[in-house]
Parts: structure tokens; C-alpha cells; sequence
């Protein structure tokens, strides 16, 4: 049977049809989805999983690994890129450890550098975008594709920093560990292994004079010049004048493609929010400068699931305020709403929002302009300076640390504030694109459920502690982005009388007004803090101040499965407040408990400031009370500590080893190594930030 000229047209048109479906759309020139290099803040995704082929093929010698929680290594990782490519040349790269394959790194050429910029998380593991990497990588011994000798990675050469906290056990665990293993596999390390301690609060300092020797060693191994540094563009800033505000394919805040569109579509996670209507939302406690929040987040309209003692992240927006005085100082402010295009002038460039956007979305959703100012951005920011002198007191602030901390540091100011504190400006002269670059993505704040799922599942609640921080001596109070940002929108939901707490507006009807009707942008990231599955055993919680948030979900589920008939064991609570009169949170609500649980609730109340003579802590009670601490551990009692990471912590875990110690008779290492292993085994779980 012959084909006539129609059966050829149809088969065509399907032919056509399925190549187009299958390569969605590349071969066409149908216009790229503008969210697709924002998206997870990657390029990468959908190319090749072949870092030497990346690297081959858009022309680079040096990339800079990532494994980053928070966006901080991320960041760290950017301006590793951009200073070794306008100081000395090297034609770098990011990556994302989770975007590539490590079966190659034996094939490494001897003529390029691998840094690997690592945070440690939680009890020493590996952030969630490197466990694949830190998986292969202590394969014993990792499969690389062609070399199977002793030492695969003999032509690797690498720089390692490392983000971390001292307060943790295990600091700094895994860029030490990383380092140690790509010894043993032969590698060679350029420089001395870098380590920033977040909890002594010199992260940033750290950073900095670690790079300085290294760049050095690196100089020397791969013979690179240094020349002056001039800031050199990643991304283009195009100025649509075509465009409007208003037009559809306009991003004026929303966080992608979805979002733009008008629909909400799940998964929702770190990159897609889900804009959760607030159920309700009211204040705990008010005194002088202080106030904590119970917000309550209805994810009944989506298909988010969560289990008590999750996390919950809220996607903030920045104040009014700081949006106006960022916009003045940078000379933004007539031209705020105009539309731009962002590109990376380099493949392997990510832009950190989506595009096409306006100035004014921009730095409202998705930059970080309250934070902590870098010196190094300071240096940076000197040649844009608009006097000469304005340029030399930069720089002098840019390389001289104890300067930077008296100028900068010590007056808590964010960088319209730093800037403006050097020359009143504006800095017109600074490209938007610097200000993108050198300043981070606007992060999520995370915060503990205080909800139970057994009870409301899908109504998550936070308590938090509204940040706002009076600096002595420099006149202004600083406020945190996101509970403040909470604040307002309890404000508007409850019809109060002062809809802008503390003269911060907010955008609170979000881009679009799709927010209105108080929504907040939120996902759920699920933890390991978790209670025993069998109820009837007992537990121990430590947890002062908003730290109590995950136990008020603990003991909020134990009374409802006590109601239920089920056997609930022992069940105690360490709480501490400043005053039992002042901020003693949900001190309605242990009452309840406690007429569902009975005697299987305890709770031990330290007020730190009721007796003016001695401060009475959680560490206390828990001393004072180490016989049934001790009673209960050896009923296989979980043991859980939440709140301030610095001191609190580290004192109850010590602490602990001390009531081990004396109850049972042990010797002090013994003692410790007991609450090591209770660790290690997951009876000991930590909650803290
Ligand atoms: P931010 O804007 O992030 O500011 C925070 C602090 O940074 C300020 O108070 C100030 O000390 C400093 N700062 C800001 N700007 C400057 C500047 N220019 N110069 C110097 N210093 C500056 N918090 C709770 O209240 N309840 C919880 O249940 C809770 N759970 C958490 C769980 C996890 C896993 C984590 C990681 C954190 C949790 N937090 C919780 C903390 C929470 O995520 C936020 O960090 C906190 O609410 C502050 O957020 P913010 O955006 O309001 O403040």
C-alpha cells in the first residue's frame, strides 16, 4: 500500500510534534522559561552532570565546589569566583556539589584547581546538597571511573574553606574529614585548610585572612600574575523600556514561573513556596523593646504534610523602609519600577531572581539589605565611591579590620547605612549588577513547629521572638527582617491599632496583591528532632525561651495520646523565662496538659531574673534534679535540647555529664563519653540556632 501526500503530512507533523516534545522546546527558539536559571539559583540543572566536560566547554580552569545549608558557603563560593577571576585571571566557576558526578575526579587535568567550600551541619554532616558527594567520596574506596590504584586522585589539585560553629562537636567536621580523605587519595591542597567559626561570630574575618595566603600559595603553583583589581560584571542589567510593570510576564516579587502564572502548584519546597493564608496570629507576650509571636499557618489548601518537630520556613520581604533607603542611596529611586533583564554574561553565572523584573522587586524579595555589611564589599564598593575622599575612607575601611569593626561592625549597620555613613551619596555610580553580586540572596528564616501534627495537621504554628536590637550609641534600633515582617502582618490580621510596628511597612498584600488576606510564603524542611515512637517512653526536654517551641508540640501530641488511651511514659519539661510574670510562654496551656497527662508532666520553671540576687537557669534545674534525670535515662528517656546554640547548649550538655558523673559513679571522661554516645545514638538530640 503506497503513502499518499496527507499520510507523509500527518507523519511529519508527529514527527515534528514528539521531537519538540521531547526536547521541550530547545531546538525551536521558543523563549527559555526566565525562572529556569533562578530556579534552585541554578544554570546547571538541566546541562551535563560532567564537571570536567562543563568546564571543557565553557572554557574554565578553576571550580569552586559548594555544600551549602543556608546560602553562606554559596556565597563564600561566589567570591572565591569573582576575586580569582578579576585578580588573577582564572577563569572560574561555581558548582553546586549536587549538580555533578565525582566518578571523574581521578581524571582531573594537573593544570586546574578544585576548591571545595563546605559547611558542617548539625552533628557533623554534610549539608543536604553534598550527601551524594559525601557519600562517593568515603566509598572505601570511591569508585572512580579509571583509576583504581592506591592514590586516583594524584593530579587534583584543591583549596578547601570550611563553615562551621564551634559550639557543635563536631566542627568543622567535614571540610577536616574532606580534607583528610583527598590527602589519602593523593591530592595535593594549595594553602592551608580555611575554617570560619560562625559561633565565635568571626566567620566573615576568618574568611578573609585565610584567602590572602592562599591566593598566595595559589599564585605559586599555577604561576598566576596578579593585576588590579577592577570589578568586572557577572550579570548584564538590561532596562526594558518596552516593558511595563504591569505586563504579565513581569516578575514584581512572585518566586517563579508557577507563581507568575497565577497557580500554586506543588512540591512545595525550597525553591517553590507555598502561600499559606495565616489562621491566626497573636502575641504572647509584650513588654519594653521585646515581643514573641504564635502565628498559626493553615497548609490545608495544599498538600504539604509535616511531623512535630519539623521545621517550617518563612519567605520574608524586606521592610518599606529599607527598600526606600537602599533605592536613595544607590541612586535607584526614580527608576525603581522600571523593568529589567537580568542575564549571567557567563554560562555558568546564576542569576539570584527571576527575570524580567523590576529594581524595586528585586532588591524587596529577593536581597539580603539588612544584613551584616562585608568588608570585602566595602573595598569593592570604594572605586564607585562619589568623592575622592569618600573613596580613600572605603578603602581604608575595605583592608583595615579593626577599623571596618569601629566604623561598621559596631554600629549594627546594614549597607545603605554603611555607605551613606562614608558620603551621604547617592552612589549612582555602583552598577546594580555589583550590588547583586556582592550582596547575598535574601535566605529563608526557619523556625521550629510548636505544633503537633497529631493534633493540627495541617495548622502549623511558630513562636518566635521578635528581633529588634536597640545599638547603644548609634541611635537606631535594628529590626529583624522576618519576625518583623511577622509582626506586621499579625498587626493587620488582628486589626490593631498600629499597622506599621515600629514605623516598618511592609508589602503585605505581596506581589500582585496575591498575598492579601495575610498570606506568608512558606515550605516545610523535615528534621531528625523527633519523639520516640513508642509514647510510653519517657522524655527529657531542655528548652528556655522560644527554644520551648518543638516542646509545645511534644507534650501538645503526649496529652493527645493520653487522651486517646494510649500509654504515655514520663514526660519532662525544663522551661526557662526571664520573669514568671513577663514571658512565660503558653503558661495557659501547660495547665491544660497537665489535666490530660497528669502526673506524667512535670515541668521544672527557671526564672532567670525573678530573684534579683542569683539568675536561675534551665542548667540549674536540671542539676538540682539529676537524680530523676539520671532515674529516667536509664529507662531509655530521649533526651532533647532547644534554643541558643552559644551558651545554653553547650552548658546543659556539659551539665549532663556532670549528673551522669555523680549518679552513677563514674569518672568525668566515662561520664562524657556516655553523653557522646547518647549522641551519636540519637537518644541526645540537639534543636539549635
Ligand atoms: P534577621 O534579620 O535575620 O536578624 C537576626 C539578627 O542578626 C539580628 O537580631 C541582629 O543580631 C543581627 N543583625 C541583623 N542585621 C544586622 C546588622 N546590620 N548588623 C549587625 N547585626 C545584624 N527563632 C524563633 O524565634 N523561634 C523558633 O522556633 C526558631 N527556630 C529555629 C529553628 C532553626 C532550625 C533555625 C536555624 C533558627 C530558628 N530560629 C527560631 C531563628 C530564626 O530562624 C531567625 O533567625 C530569627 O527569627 C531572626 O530572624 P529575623 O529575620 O527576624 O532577623
Amino acid at each position: 500500500q503506497s503513502i499518499d501526500t496527507l499520510d507523509l503530512v500527518v507523519l511529519l507533523l508527529l514527527l515534528v510534534g514528539s521531537v519538540a516534545y521531547f526536547t521541550k522546546g530547545t531546538y525551536w527558539g521558543v523563549a527559555k522559561d526566565p525562572y529556569a536559571t533562578a530556579l534552585n539559583g541554578s544554570a546547571l540543572k538541566k546541562g551535563t552532570r560532567n564537571i570536567l566536560e562543563k568546564m571543557d566547554e565553557s572554557g574554565k580552569n578553576c571550580v569552586i565546589f559548594y555544600g551549602s545549608q543556608t546560602g553562606t558557603a554559596e556565597d563564600y563560593a561566589s567570591r572565591l569566583a569573582k576575586e580569582g577571576s578579576s585578580r588573577f585571571g582564572l577563569k572560574t566557576m561555581t558548582a553546586d556539589l549536587e549538580e555533578f558526578d565525582y566518578e571523574n575526579l581521578d581524571q582531573f587535568p594537573e593544570d586546574k584547581i578544585a576548591f571545595f567550600v563546605m559547611a558542617t551541619y548539625g552533628e557533623g554532616e554534610p549539608t543536604d546538597n553534598a550527601v551524594e558527594f559525601w557519600e562517593f567520596i568515603n566509598g572505601d574506596p570511591p569508585s572512580f571511573s579509571e583509576s583504581s590504584d592506591e592514590k586516583p586522585l594524584g593530579n587534583l589539585k584543591y583549596v578547601t574553606f570550611g563553615l562551621g560553629n564551634n559550639t557543635y562537636e563536631h566542627y568543622n567536621s567535614m571540610v577536616r574529614n574532606l580534607d583528610k580523605i583527598l590527602t589519602k587519595l593523593g591530592a595535593k591542597r594549595i594553602g592551608t585548610p580555611g575554617e570560619g567559626d560562625d559561633g565565635a561570630g568571626t566567620m566573615e574575618e576568618d574568611f578573609l585572612a585565610w584567602k590572602e595566603p592562599m591566593w598566595t600559595a595559589l599564585q605559586e603553583e599555577m604561576g598566576l600574575e596578579e593585576r588590579e583589581a577592577s570589578y568586572e560584571p557577572s550579570f548584564s542589567v538590561e532596562e526594558k523600556e518596552e516593558m511595563s510593570k504591569d505586563d504579565p510576564n513581569v516578575y514584581v516579587g512572585e518566586p517563579n514561573k508557577n507563581h507568575l502564572e497565577g497557580s500554586q502548584k506543588g512540591p512545595f519546597n525550597a525553591s517553590n513556596p507555598y502561600i499559606a493564608p495565616l489562621a491566626e496570629s497573636k502575641e504572647l507576650f509584650t513588654v519594653k523593646d521585646r515581643n514573641c509571636l504564635h502565628v498559626e499557618i493553615d497548609v490545608s489548601g495544599s498538600n504539604i504534610n509535616y511531623t512535630t518537630g519539623d521545621h517550617i520556613a518563612i519567605w520574608p520581604t524586606n521592610a518599606g523602609m529599607e527598600v526606600d533607603r537602599f533605592m536613595k542611596t544607590f541612586g535607584l529611586e526614580e527608576k525603581r519600577h522600571n523593568v529589567i533583564s537580568v542575564k549571567g554574561l557567563d554560562p555558568t553565572a546564576k542569576v539570584p531572581f527571576p527575570t524580567p523584573t523590576t529594581y524595586d522587586a528585586a532588591v524587596r524579595y529577593h536581597v539580603e539589605i539588612c544584613a551584616p555589611v562585608s568588608r570585602q564589599f566595602m573595598d569593592t564598593l570604594a572605586e564607585f565611591a562619589p568623592s575622592e575622599d569618600a573613596k580613600k575612607e572605603m578603602k581604608k575601611i575595605g583592608t583595615d579590620p579593626d577599623y571596618f569593626k569601629e566604623k561598621i561592625v559596631n554600629q549594627y549597620y546594614n549597607i545603605a547605612q554603611a555607605v551613606t555613613s562614608v558620603h551621604p551619596g547617592p552612589w549612582s555610580a555602583v552598577p546594580f549588577s555589583c550590588l547583586i553580586e556582592g550582596l547575598n540572596k535574601i535566605q529563608v528564616r526557619y523556625y521550629s513547629i510548636s505544633s503537633s501534627s497529631l493534633v493540627q495537621p495541617k495548622k502549623i504554628s511558630i513562636t518566635a521572638v521578635v528581633e529588634s536590637i536597640r545599638v547603644p550609641g548609634a541611635g537606631h534600633v535594628v529590626k529583624g527582617v522576618t519576625t518583623n515582617y511577622l509582626l506586621a502582618l499579625k498587626q493587620k490580621q488582628n486589626g490593631d491599632p498600629d499597622p506599621s510596628p515600629h514605623g516598618l511597612t511592609y508589602e503585605i498584600t505581596g506581589p500582585r496583591n496575591k498575598y492579601d488576606g495575610i498570606h506568608v510564603p512558606v515550605h516545610v524542611r523535615h528534621s531528625n528532632f523527633k519523639l520516640p515512637s513508642d509514647p510510653s517512653k519517657p522524655i527529657i526536654m531542655v528548652g528556655p525561651g522560644t527554644g520551648v517551641a518543638p516542646f509545645r508540640g511534644f507534650v501538645q501530641e503526649r496529652a493527645e495520646q493520653a487522651k486517646r488511651g494510649d500509654n504515655v511514659g514520663e514526660t519532662v519539661l525544663f522551661y526557662g523565662c526571664r520573669r514568671k510574670d513577663e514571658d512565660w510562654l503558653y503558661r495557659d496551656e501547660w495547665e491544660s496538659f497537665k489535666s490530660a497527662l497528669g502526673d506524667k508532666l512535670t515541668i521544672f520553671n527557671a526564672f532567670s531574673r525573678d530573684d534579683p540576687k542569683k539568675k536561675h537557669y534551665v542548667q540549674h534545674d536540671l542539676a538540682a534534679n539529676g537524680k530523676l534525670v539520671n532515674e529516667l535515662l536509664q529507662k531509655k528517656a530521649n533526651f532533647y535540647v532547644c534554643g541558643d546554640a552559644s551558651h545554653m547548649a553547650r552548658e546543659v550538655n556539659e551539665v549532663l555529664a556532670q549528673v551522669i558523673e555523680q549518679e552513677r559513679g563514674v569518672p568525668k571522661e566515662k561520664a562524657e563519653q556516655i553523653v557522646k554516645s547518647m549522641r551519636s545514638s540519637g537518644v541526645y538530640q540537639e534543636d539549635v540556632w
